[in-house]
């Protein structure tokens, strides 16, 4: 029997099958619930896998993850709103050396060895933690914040000393 949280991804594929997962922050691993960044474990994510074979007949899996997430502005260290909308197509192949051909052969793709089943958790996880920004910032943090007051502006302090 497979755990909930685990597909056959051979299965899946043959049977172009699509199912739809919701976690939140806080069911997901420390990379994730300890990122810093992100900064409210409650939000909840949502991914939609989807399988099937493309053109060339080889397997894959569509990930569509979407979320909004509130996370720490890395100028300002107010919350901003980041909304997630990442949908990656990832290969899959039984053998190590069928999957290194085609990552040599095609560019742009992601390919993944596979065995039996694959945890989707793990997975939402890895692409959650690639599609993040590094530094989110909100266009312009001026807009969130208050104006500066003259009294904690370091340089009205240095015009009193004059
Ligand atoms: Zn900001």
């Amino acid at each position: 029997m497979l755990n909930a949280n685990c597909i056959d991804p051979w299965a899946f594929v043959a049977e172009k099958q699509t199912a739809v997962w919701q976690f939140s922050l806080a069911r997901l691993d420390a990379r994730v619930a300890d990122g810093g960044v992100l900064s409210n474990p409650q939000n909840v994510i949502q991914a939609a896998f989807t399988g099937g074979k493309n053109a060339q007949n080889q397997p894959f899996i569509d990930v569509h993850l979407s979320a909004v997430l509130q996370m720490t502005c890395q100028r300002c260290l107010k919350t901003m709103d980041f909304t997630l909308n990442n949908t990656v197509r990832t290969l899959i192949f039984a053998d190590e050396n069928a999957a290194n051909r085609a990552d040599e052969l095609y560019d742009d793709v992601d390919v993944l060895v596979v065995g039996k089943e694959i945890s989707v958790v793990e997975w939402i996880e890895d692409q959650l933690l690639t599609a993040l920004p590094y530094a989110p910032m909100h266009d312009n943090c001026q807009m969130v914040s208050l104006p500066d007051d003259n009294s904690t502006n370091p340089f009205s302090v240095l015009k009193n000393i004059k």
